[in-house]
């Protein structure tokens, strides 16, 4: 099938929900993605993050495949040795104390949620003491109380009621956070950098406030690193950064290199708070999805690795402030969001889509989230790319 035949096939079978691009990716190597006609693309998105050591990483594969031969799925009921491997590399790396595992970020914030609102309860005895605070501009997943926790206006629409107990509060606005906490409360949830609201980061005031409220109050504290985590900012967790340790920590998207998984990681009591039948997902702990887990993993677990990482995100951003109409760059590591002047960011990227390079947008903004795995070549070649389409208009 060439591209043209994949796209009317796919239309005719599937579901209208994505405004998508005319492309048919079929395979790939690293930062480049390939087409069903042969046509090659650098890849800035990394399928939003998700493919975090690029297409078909061979050490990511090989254990993939290996597991798949091994066994492709085990019970909730059983238990599994790469799981449990997974599990105690991630809450060791990450200096959390348990796991919650699922199979995407909404399911791992459903998780959140869950366990801050029942801890409250079980503390409390508080059937009204439910209430979380999140941002305006987050971003938290599509199911209803996802959408719920989502601070954006436009989403909560046309699938009435929505979940209730949420309260949206500006970014970096601490007098609202402030006065946002009342008796209802039991719960701030936020993403240190807010990758679909604008890759717009917090500021360490705004961070701080947040886990002195929490401290007072006895809130938990969650923060949404599906986006930002694992090596996404060049750092494990972005959490970092500011020097914080949140009680609830989400990730996905990057976690697997391209398999479905949602974690939540748990801190101190949260870790005790869900028992037998409180909550379960069928395939999570996956161990094929736990063993493409654990290579990335231990990729992030060399500190050459790391340190490469480090300096290439230095020179990703460097090259973006140096292309024609960029404005400012906002973002963290490999997460970056890019301000134009005098040209739609939509434009930018069906224009650099045509010259071979794949792009995404937040908002107004473009944002480039390559693979971690993405070398100085690509980059350069990407960026000239960028150049010509942002020089040519
Ligand atoms: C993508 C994203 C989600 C939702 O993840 P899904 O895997 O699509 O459910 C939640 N939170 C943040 C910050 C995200 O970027």
């Amino acid at each position: 099938m060439d591209s043209k035949e994949i796209i009317e096939k796919y239309n005719s079978a599937v579901i209208g929900s994505y405004g998508r691009l005319d492309l048919a990716l079929e395979s790939g190597s690293g930062a480049q993605g390939c087409n069903a006609d042969g046509k090659k693309y650098i890849d800035f998105g990394s399928g939003i993050g998700t493919n975090s050591l690029g297409y078909a990483d061979s050490e990511w594969a090989d254990a993939v495949s290996e597991q798949a031969h091994k066994a492709q799925h085990v019970s909730n009921y059983y238990y599994n040795s790469t799981a449990a491997e997974f599990a105690v590399k991630l809450t060791k790396m990450t200096s959390t104390d348990k796991i919650f595992f699922g199979n995407s970020g909404a399911e791992a914030n459903e998780c959140a949620i869950k366990i801050a609102r029942k801890r409250s309860f079980d503390k409390y005895g508080d059937q009204n003491r439910t209430t979380i605070i999140t941002l305006v501009n987050s971003f938290h997943g599509r199911t209803i109380t996802t959408l719920s926790a989502t601070g954006q206006d436009h989403f909560h629409n046309y699938f009435f009621p929505f979940t209730p107990g949420f309260k949206y509060v500006e970014a970096n606005n601490i007098q609202a956070l402030r006065q946002a906490v009342d008796d209802t409360v039991c719960a701030i949830m936020f993403e240190f950098i807010q990758g679909e609201g604008g890759v717009n980061v917090l500021e360490q005031a705004f961070v701080d406030e947040i886990f002195s409220l929490a401290a007072k109050h006895d809130l938990a504290t969650i923060s949404d690193e599906v986006q930002t985590g694992v090596g996404r900012t060049a750092k494990l967790l972005a959490a970092e950064y500011f020097g914080v340790k949140p009680d609830i920590v989400t990730l996905a998207k990057g976690l697997g290199g391209g398999l479905p998984i949602g974690v939540c990681l748990t801190r101190g009591e949260y870790a005790s708070v869900l028992t037998p039948g409180t909550h379960g997902s069928t395939f999570g702990g996956n161990p094929v999805v736990c063993a493409g887990g654990l290579v990335v993993l231990q990729r992030l677990s060399d500190p050459e690795f790391m340190g490469e990482l480090e300096k290439k995100a230095a020179y990703f951003r460097r090259s973006l402030e140096a292309l024609p109409r960029v404005k400012s760059v906002s973002g963290l590591g490999l997460m970056l969001g890019v301000e134009l002047d005098g040209m739609a960011a939509s434009d930018v990227l069906q224009k650099a889509l045509d010259k071979g390079l794949l792009v995404l947008t937040a908002k107004t903004k473009l944002r480039c989230l390559p693979p971690l795995t993405i070398t100085y070549e690509q980059i350069d070649a990407g960026m000239a790319i960028l150049r010509e389409v942002l020089e040519n208009d």
